[in-house]
């Protein structure tokens, strides 16, 4: 099928980006890498869209440390997650997350501006930024708010980020000293979405974990997380299926994945140094 497509404008700053999505009665569309937002609409999910193309702001790539965050601009393409030094230092789940996602060429692409406002439950990113405590930046007609992950994520494909705004960066807590993160999925095939998966940090002996194809969106699991707090792993493995919401489809059943996530999350705990 042909994407349907209402018009195009190639967005000079954010501000213009903004004005832009402002005059387009409702239907402008933030267009980044294109990887998911192009295929929805060769697949008639999207028609009549305004694209405004925001590839060309350059405020809106690459990292930099601001105080006590690292901040991550939403064009950072994958591969760029996966090369950059400061992400290698400061959030190195981000990084190990990479390989995970997709295949080369959706890497050399995607964004992580356009992976977290997508938000399907199933993604890499999404998950990782919950598990870091990651804070959304926005920006629209009103001004820059800041929404923290746990309140971004709203349902599946649904987010905080309001008509007329663009997600300009991520913003995630420095790598403390001893601070541990890690990641495992499980997928049928290596770059398939995952069936289920876990982004995991241990930070001061506190664990925040995060799941993904669990859920209508990334999931804290603290049933988990208390019981990994307490030294508790059985428990901890034991507690994740009532953390977790996860869909049964032609992939795996709701059971399966609750099963999968708990022999997922012994071997994360595994990874991070802790009893299997
Ligand atoms: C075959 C295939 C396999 C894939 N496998 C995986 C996988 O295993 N794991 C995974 O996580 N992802 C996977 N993806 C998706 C991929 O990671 C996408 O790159 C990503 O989800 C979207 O990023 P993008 O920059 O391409 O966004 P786009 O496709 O350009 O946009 C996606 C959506 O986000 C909105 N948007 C984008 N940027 C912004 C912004 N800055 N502000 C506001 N709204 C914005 C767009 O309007 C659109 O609604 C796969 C994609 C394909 C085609």
């Amino acid at each position: 099928m042909k994407a349907s497509v209402g018009g195009y404008a190639r967005a000079k700053d954010v501000r213009h980006a903004i004005d832009l999505l402002g005059g387009s009665d409702g239907m402008g569309r933030v267009l980044a890498g294109g990887q998911s937002l192009l295929a929805a609409m060769n697949m008639g999910l999207s028609a009549g869209d305004m694209l405004v193309d925001i590839t060309g702001i350059a405020s809106l790539r690459g990292t930099r440390l601001e105080g006590d965050r690292l901040v991550i601009g939403a064009l950072t393409r994958h591969s760029e997650i996966a090369a950059d030094p400061l992400i290698a230092e400061h959030a190195p789940l981000l990084a190990r997350a990479v390989p995970f996602i997709a295949h080369d060429a959706i890497r050399n692409r995607g964004t992580i501006g356009g992976s977290i406002a997508h938000a399907d439950p199933a993604a890499e990113f999404p998950a990782c930024a919950l598990a870091l405590g990651a804070t959304i930046l926005l920006e629209g007609p009103d001004g820059t708010r800041e929404v923290a992950a746990e309140e971004f994520f709203v349902e599946v494909f649904e987010t905080a980020i309001a008509e007329g705004e663009i997600l300009t960066a991520i913003a995630v807590p420095l790598k403390a000293r001893g601070e541990v993160q890690a990641i495992r999925e499980a997928a049928r095939r290596a770059g398939d979405y995952a069936l289920v998966g876990l982004a995991a940090v241990r930070r001061d002996g506190a664990h925040r974990v995060a799941a993904f194809g669990a859920g209508p969106r990334p999931m804290l699991c603290t049933g988990a997380m208390q019981a990994l707090d307490a030294g508790d792993v059985d428990g901890a493995a034991t507690a994740i299926a009532g953390d977790l919401d996860p869909p049964s489809d032609t992939q795996a059943s709701a059971a399966y994945r609750k099963h999968l996530a708990g022999v997922l999350l012994r071997r994360l705990v595994a990874d991070m140094g802790e009893g299997a």
